[in-house]
């Protein structure tokens, strides 16, 4: 077995290691390993992206879900969230405002919310796609089946996000009730890609009994999945859920993945996530400069951000979106990166 540095290297020029040598580089990891992975990382994101930071305009449209994942704070059996919907005219406002702000992607999140039929969706994505053309759009709503991702790809949606998790079984069902499988989640994945939607998959880092293992797996899986998004952000526990009391996940260990993905998915679209900007004050620079290329601001109204919360403490719940998209701003150009006003497409490079 080579040293890390010798498996950075080789990840850089090979793109990709056994899952041995992802399972010891994790695991002997230093400060120093981590630097060198960083500039790495660095060098290949500027070659591709340059210094470019995209934005994403995050509308959380309901935070009503049928899904009992354990991790999260908008889980169906947590009865102390207060729930709301939002309608497609606020949905619009939310998008007039962004696209005021220089956005030029919109992503609806939500839960996993019945009351939003296929037929409700394509509406609420043909008029965001009439009123704004040179706008990408992005789903991130869930599991659904193959037919549902194609209606909402033909009414021109361009994106999909959704994160695998994990890759591994055992570990999945670890974190979910046992409706929910890893093999469907990985099934859904496929198909958006096969349809045509540019997609984006991920995973929580220390989510709980997550071992090196997992985290290879992990790797291995968006390997062959070939993703244009990898969304990853450490594990936060919600106090109203059954993993109120586990460990958080680390920053450290978290740029450390974002750093080999930069290496092994040189093209990716990757996410400096609330989650990191949540756990550590500069954790959304840090991101960056581990090799993500996009943040993603809050344009939800300022009355249902508090609503949202999947874990505690989440940050930026209080700011209007002007004031989120600024504060951004000033964050990137203090590292020496500017925001892009475009849709920030993935490049195949
Ligand atoms: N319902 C959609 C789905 O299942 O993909 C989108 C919304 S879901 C709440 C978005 C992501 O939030 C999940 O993929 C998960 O990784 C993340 N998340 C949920 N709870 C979390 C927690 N406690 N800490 C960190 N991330 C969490």
């Amino acid at each position: 077995m080579q040293n890390t540095f010798e498996l950075i290297d080789k990840l850089e020029k090979e793109r990709i290691l056994s899952r041995e040598e992802f399972i010891f580089l994790i695991r002997n990891r230093t400060p120093e390993a981590a630097e060198y992975l960083f500039e790495k990382a660095r060098k290949i994101r500027h070659a591709v992206y340059g210094k470019k930071v995209y934005i994403r305009g995050l509308v959380e449209f309901t935070n009503y879900c049928k899904n009992n994942c354990l991790y999260c704070g908008i889980r169906a059996s947590n009865k102390n969230a207060d729930r709301y919907r939002l309608s497609k005219e606020q949905i619009l406002d939310c998008c007039e405002q962004g696209y005021g702000l220089g956005f030029r992607t919109f992503v609806l999140q939500g839960g996993e919310d019945n009351f939003y039929t296929d037929d409700m969706m394509v509406d609420i994505i043909t008029a965001i796609k009439q009123g704004y053309p040179d706008c990408a759009l992005t789903l991130s709503i869930g599991e659904k089946s193959r037919e549902s991702y194609q209606r909402f790809f033909d009414a021109g949606a361009d994106r999909y996000l959704l994160r695998h998790e994990t890759a591994d079984h055992g570990h999945y069902s670890r974190l979910h009730p046992p409706s929910l499988t890893a093999e469907n989640r990985q099934r859904c994945l496929f198909d958006l890609k096969e349809i045509g939607f540019q997609t984006g998959s991920g995973f929580m880092v220390g989510s709980p009994y997550q071992t090196e293992e997992n985290l290879a797996d992990d790797m291995l899986f968006l390997h062959k999945l070939q993703p244009h998004m990898v969304g990853i952000g450490p594990f936060i526990p919600h106090h109203d859920t059954p993993f109120a009391n586990e460990k958080q996940g680390t920053l450290e260990l978290t740029l450390f993945m974002i750093g080999l993905l930069r290496l092994m998915l040189p093209s990716a679209l990757l996410p400096s996530t609330t989650a990191l900007g949540t756990i550590a004050p500069d954790g959304r620079e840090k991101g960056i400069l581990a090799g993500a290329n996009v943040v993603m601001p809050n344009l939800s109204p300022r009355d249902v951000r508090k609503k949202y919360l999947l874990y505690d403490n989440k940050i930026c719940t209080g700011d209007e979106a002007a004031e989120c998209r600024m504060c951004l701003e000033r964050r990137m150009n203090g590292i020496g990166y500017e925001i892009a006003v475009d849709r920030g497409d993935f490049i195949n490079a």
